[in-house]
């Protein structure tokens, strides 16, 4: 799949394990296997957090906007995303939310590819995906969702498909797609592909220009680490950045915001899929995030992340049978994420949460374990891995306080 040789679960790795643990602030008795939902906080985002608070806001004030690089900030910042995505610095902006940036490139694509109804994606993607795509349909009474299972897709694309829409890793299982197989299949159907790569990003190698991927989005407080709810960002291939422009036509997506003119003209770049003002607070904390994966090699850090996956499945799956690993079994073949069936996942999920192994809850039966080696060592995974064969082995899961739902899981 990728032409670098990966030593493989087994061999020996480039990253350690944990080696950037000290970065972040983690509680010291906990094994934390969820940031792949919500990446933990590193001492440079608080820190950069209460700078942008205190010195930049408190003492600059609005000059900030120019002095401290604030508006300057979604560009730059999604300059620094496109090395981890294979993209170039101008292909990649930060803003809105994720589902927010699936509606306005959907709405993009689908324009841009006239008498095309169909958009494309599978039975069980990310939810967002699909509403949004229902909600662009109340706009568009003649589109069409069709959802397709993942072996049929390729086979599903024809001449009134406009837009492949798929989620590189899947959210639950990990399943990765093959994205430069079904790029390619996507043109030569004549439509385009928006890939979500909210659970890539980060996490595996992706390489958006190789596969000559048109569109994405992804997620920025998963293993980007940018803080609870932070930005998005979003990816327009070069060649389409002329061609398409956001349906949320907002003022800093002008060309020039500041002539304060009565028509609306998109910017020139990447810049026109922006609406509007940047949440600065959170961008100082996303940007700090990001900065984390400096000089990092992604193919390093998923070879490193295979590792830990695979010891704690074969450490769950050999000494337990009741579990079922509903990921892909080969490590090459999935994300950085693993998820196992169990009629009371949500039960088990909450006892390991009380015993400090922190992983999450999918319903209806899944339990989900994230796999970060920025700061996860084996040691942790193993460790993990035990805990969960011991509190299946005792029945410790029956207790009946760990039955009691919680509005997130
Ligand atoms: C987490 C996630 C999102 C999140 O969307 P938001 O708009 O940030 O809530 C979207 N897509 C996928 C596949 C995700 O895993």
């Amino acid at each position: 799949m990728l032409s670098r040789a990966a030593d493989g679960p087994d061999g020996p790795l480039t990253f350690i394990p944990g080696a950037y643990r000290e970065r972040f602030l983690l509680p010291s008795d906990m094994v934390y296997l969820d940031g792949n939902s919500l990446g933990p906080l590193s001492h440079s985002a608080r820190d950069a957090v209460a700078d942008l608070a205190s010195r930049q806001w408190g003492e600059s004030l609005i000059s900030s906007w120019n002095e401290h690089g604030w508006m300057e900030a979604p560009r730059r910042i999604g300059a620094k995303i496109a090395p981890l995505i294979g993209a170039q610095a101008d292909e990649v902006v930060v803003c809105d939310s994720t589902s927010v940036n699936i509606f306005k490139l959907a709405a993009a694509a689908l324009l841009a590819r006239p008498g095309r109804t169909t958009v494309l994606s599978e039975p069980g993607n990310f939810p967002t995906d699909l509403y949004m795509i229902e909600g662009l349909k109340r706009l568009r009474p003649d589109l069409d969702l069709k959802l397709v299972p993942r072996d049929e897709i390729a086979a599903a694309l024809d001449e009134d498909t406009a837009l492949l829409l798929l989620t590189h890793v899947h959210y639950k299982t990990g399943e990765m797609f093959d994205m430069g197989v079904l790029t390619a299949a996507t043109h030569k159907a004549g439509a385009l592909t928006l890939w979500d790569l909210s659970h890539s990003v980060g996490a595996v190698p992706v390489s958006l220009n190789r596969t000559q991927a048109d569109l994405a989005v992804g997620c920025g407080y998963k293993y980007l680490n940018g803080g609870p709810g932070a930005p998005a960002f979003l990816y327009v291939a070069n060649r389409h950045q002329q061609g398409l422009t956001s349906p949320l036509s907002g003022w800093l997506g002008h060309e020039s915001p500041f002539a304060f003119d009565d028509a609306y003209r998109p910017a020139e770049d990447i810049g026109r899929w922006r609406a509007g003002t940047p949440p600065m607070l959170s961008l100082a904390a996303l940007e700090a995030g990001v900065g984390q994966f400096e000089g990092v090699d992604m193919q390093d850090l998923w070879d490193a992340s295979q590792k830990l996956s695979q010891r704690f499945v074969e450490r769950v799956t050999g000494q337990c049978a009741e579990v079922e690993l509903i990921s892909p079994s080969a490590p090459d073949a999935r994300g950085c994420h693993v998820s196992f069936r169990f009629h009371s996942a949500y039960e088990v999920v909450q006892a390991l949460i009380a015993e400090g192994i922190v992983g999450d809850f999918r319903a209806p039966d899944a339990m989900r374990f994230g796999f970060t080696p920025l700061y996860l060592s084996l040691e942790e995974v193993e460790r993990a891995a035990d805990r969960l064969v011991d509190i299946l082995a005792t029945g410790r899961w029956r207790q009946p306080e760990f039955a009691v739902r919680k509005g997130v899981t």
